[in-house]
């Protein structure tokens, strides 16, 4: 039976250090970290995201803003806001929730956000910063993966990594974090042929899909770490992972369960990010 790895206690504690933290940091400096939040529309789903990311603020003693805009906001308008928040020295982290509506493009609004704010790790620079191993920020969710294998004391060096998925935001850093561990890294997505015989040679299988039960028992390796990030809603509103939790858990010795696993972890990150800005903006920031 597999141990489980539960992403909720692991984000409590991270929570309690970043929140002794930033307390320590305001007596040290005065500036308290904050944070803007920009959401666009109203989707429900992301306004709940945005609303969790706001209270986890306050509760760590950060400053937090919401900016909400209609639906059909211009570009321009967003980039504006954009530029003003770059300027603003009482916020150290920019977050624009995603996705955006049709007329305006994530690419731009990206590259707006100065990269020194960009507590999502999404801006290009930042990209080849993690590319290069010498980052100050980590997109939220892969490193929220990598926490709790850290936290479970689970070796990645010299581990088979595979990923399935190979999205901006999970996989593609999710493999190069894996790598910078010294884990031997297979990416797998949509064209690969023969997905078993890959997730069959995992030590360490993460899945980032989007598809409810995707990975089956049949499809893992007896004694596989099998970390589960997909957030799918079901027809009766609940949700469920990527992973077929009842196939895979009696092979894997760890696994993730969703809700409560890799989801935690995500605005927890978002928060280390936002601490680590603001260190970076006054100057004492001196570790990874
Ligand atoms: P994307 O849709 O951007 O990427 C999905 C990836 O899955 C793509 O690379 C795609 O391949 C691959 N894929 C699709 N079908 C198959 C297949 N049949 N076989 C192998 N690979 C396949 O999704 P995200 O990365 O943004 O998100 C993935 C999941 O993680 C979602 O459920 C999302 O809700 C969840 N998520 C959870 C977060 C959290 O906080 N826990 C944060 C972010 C996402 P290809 O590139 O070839 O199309």
């Amino acid at each position: 039976m597999a141990q489980r790895i539960e992403g909720k206690t692991v984000s409590e504690s991270l929570r309690a250090t970043i929140r002794t933290e930033t307390e320590a940091f305001r007596k040290e400096t005065g500036v308290t970290p904050g944070l803007a939040v920009i959401i666009v529309g109203d989707d429900p789903a992301s306004a709940v995201y945005v609303r969790n990311k706001h209270k986890a603020c306050g509760e760590v003693g950060m400053y937090s803003e919401v900016h909400t805009l209609p639906q059909d906001t211009a570009e321009d308008t967003l980039l504006a806001l954009i530029d003003r928040l770059n300027q603003d020295t009482k916020i150290h982290g920019i977050l624009v929730q995603l996705p955006l509506p049709k007329q305006i493009s994530e690419e731009h609004v990206i590259a707006a956000i100065d990269p020194r704010k960009d507590v999502d790790a999404f801006h290009p620079v930042n990209v080849g910063h993690i590319m290069l191993g010498d980052y100050h920020f980590l997109p939220c969710t892969p490193a929220g993966v990598m926490e709790l294998l850290r936290f479970y004391n689970i070796p990645v060096s010299g581990k088979n990594c595979v990923v399935v998925g190979r999205s901006n935001i999970v996989g593609k850093p999710q493999a190069m974090l894996l790598l910078e561990q010294n884990g031997t890294v297979t990416i797998c997505h949509s064209r690969t042929t023969d997905l078993a015989a890959h997730t069959l040679r995992a030590d360490i299988l993460v899945v980032a899909v989007g598809k409810p039960n995707f990975i089956t028992g049949d499809m893992v390796k007896e004694g596989a770490v099998v970390i589960d990030v997909g957030i799918n809603r079901k027809a009766d509103g609940k949700l469920t992972g990527d992973v077929d939790y009842a196939s895979v858990e009696p092979k894997a010795s760890f696994i993730t369960p969703v809700p409560g696993g890799v989801g935690p972890m995500t605005i927890t990150m978002l928060l280390k990010n936002t601490l680590t800005a603001a260190r970076v903006a006054c100057g004492v920031f001196s570790q990874k």
